[in-house]
This record gives C-alpha cells, sequence and structure tokens, in this order.
C-alpha cells in the first residue's frame, strides 16, 4: 500500500483475538514501512466519522497497536481531536457517575455504565510528544471506554449479566419491529441487520448516548 492510496478499515467481530487481549506497548519500529502515526490516526479518524463514533481504537479495526483515535465532534471540547499513543490512565477520581454508551463494535448495543468521573491521563502524540491532562465529563468517558479496548476488555464487561441480557433484548426486539415494518420479513430484516452492522444505517446521539 502506498501513502497516497486511502485504508479501508473495518469494524472486526467483537470476538476477534485481538479485542480480547492486550495489545503490547506500541512502537514506532511496528508501523509497516511507508506509515507514520499521523497517516494511521488520520485514516481512522475517517473511519470513526463514517461509522458515527466519537472514539475508535485500532483494534477494532484489527490493527495491531495500543492507540485510539477521539473527539473531533463539535458538541465535545468545541471539536478537539486527539491520537493517544500508549496511553495510561494514572488517576481516577473517587466520584462516578453513570452514562449510557454504546460501541462501535457492538452496533446499537447501549449499556448504562458507571466509571470514575475524572481521570488524568498520560499519551504520546503523532509526533511522539507526551502528553499529560485532567479529562472530565465526555472526554473522560470516551478516554476510558477506549482504554478498555486497550486492555482487551469492554464495556459489556462492566454491567451484570442482567442488566448485559436486557439490553440486548431490546436490541433483538429492535430488530423485530424492523422486520415488522419491511414488507419481505426476515430476508429484509436481516439486510437491515447486516446494514446496521456494518454501521450503513445507525443513530448518532452525541449527547445522550456516547458511541466509541
Ligand atoms: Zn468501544
Amino acid at each position: 500500500m502506498t501513502n497516497n492510496m486511502k485504508a479501508e478499515f473495518k469494524l472486526i467481530s467483537p470476538e476477534a483475538d485481538i479485542l480480547n487481549k492486550p495489545l503490547p506497548e506500541f512502537k514506532d519500529e511496528i508501523l509497516p514501512e511507508g506509515f507514520t502515526r499521523t497517516k494511521i490516526a488520520e485514516d481512522l479518524f475517517v473511519a470513526m466519522k463514517q461509522f458515527g463514533g466519537i472514539g475508535l481504537s485500532a483494534n477494532q479495526v484489527g490493527l495491531p497497536y495500543r492507540m485510539f483515535v477521539m473527539g473531533g465532534h463539535q458538541d465535545m471540547e468545541e471539536g478537539k481531536a486527539r491520537a493517544c499513543w500508549n496511553p495510561e490512565i494514572i488517576e481516577f477520581s473517587e466520584e462516578t457517575i453513570q452514562l449510557s454508551e454504546g460501541c462501535l463494535t457492538y452496533p446499537l448495543l447501549f449499556l448504562q455504565v458507571t466509571r470514575p468521573k475524572k481521570i488524568k491521563v498520560k499519551y504520546t502524540d503523532n509526533d511522539g510528544k507526551e502528553w499529560t491532562e485532567d479529562l472530565d465529563h465526555m472526554p473522560s468517558r470516551v478516554f476510558q471506554h477506549e482504554f478498555d479496548h486497550m486492555n482487551g476488555t469492554d464495556f459489556t464487561k462492566l454491567v451484570s449479566k442482567f442488566k448485559l441480557d436486557r439490553a440486548k433484548e431490546k436490541l433483538r426486539k429492535l430488530y423485530e419491529q424492523e422486520k415488522k415494518l419491511a414488507p419481505k420479513t426476515v430476508q429484509l430484516a436481516k439486510k437491515i441487520k447486516r446494514e446496521i452492522e456494518e454501521k450503513k444505517t445507525g443513530v448518532i446521539k452525541p449527547n445522550t448516548d456516547i458511541i466509541v
């Protein structure tokens, strides 16, 4: 692949190995020839926007890099965007908050997840410069969600089985409704489900649901 070719990223299955084990520390020498941090981050941002998220981890599209991108949405920090390489969370607030979270890896599944409200984070940017930041509200939430992906875990592990089953049931009913609305029933419903999974449809409500 040459530099001016755009990478076509696809979301991979939540069962994929790369989403279920911690990513090793990122080192620049593991990038393929002709690729830079900036190039990877730019392509991930494009993919994130296409999928309708406000955060995307490299391993969600099958890339073995300990990094994620987040932001670029006008409703969050006035559109500030970050590419976070080797991210760390060095402090958590005792205060926690429950928010509705979604994940591009689990299309249209929303879970009420409780996490620390504020965090102090560290990461390096596309130039390798180290940043330490205090995050609160949505940026804090998005960072924590993506950070889970770095460690081979995700938001479904942070709720009870009861909560998870109930949310999945709600999602199943949503698909059923789509089926009822469609004239050719099952086949069409399957098509809709597939399209939702491929993120051709789907809704983003940035202030109420955080999809990352
Ligand atoms: Zn996610």
